[in-house]
């Protein structure tokens, strides 16, 4: 499961994420363009992103969602 899914066609490309995340992991695209004409924000390493948030909570839009990955040793 992803832990961090991004609406990117939403995305106005403000920054406001990427100075959020502690983990420095959220940047903004160099060569994508999404249908406003904004370079929208990409993870840069999902293996690392701690699931904190910061960025969904940061966002104006409401664009991000963040996933929680299971806890170890919980079966529900
Ligand atoms: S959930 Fe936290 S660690 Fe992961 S990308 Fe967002 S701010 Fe960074
Ligand atoms: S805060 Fe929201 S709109 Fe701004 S760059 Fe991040 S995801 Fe895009």
């Amino acid at each position: 499961m992803n832990k961090l899914v991004i609406n990117a066609s939403l995305c106005k490309g403000c920054s406001l994420c990427v100075d959020a995340c502690p983990k420095k992991l959220l940047r903004i695209s160099s060569d994508k363009l999404n249908e406003k004409g904004y370079h929208p924000i990409e993870l840069t390493d999902e293996s690392a992103c701690i699931s904190c948030a910061f960025c969904a909570v940061m966002c104006p839009d409401c664009i991000i969602t963040v996933f929680s990955p299971p806890k170890a040793g919980k079966s529900n």
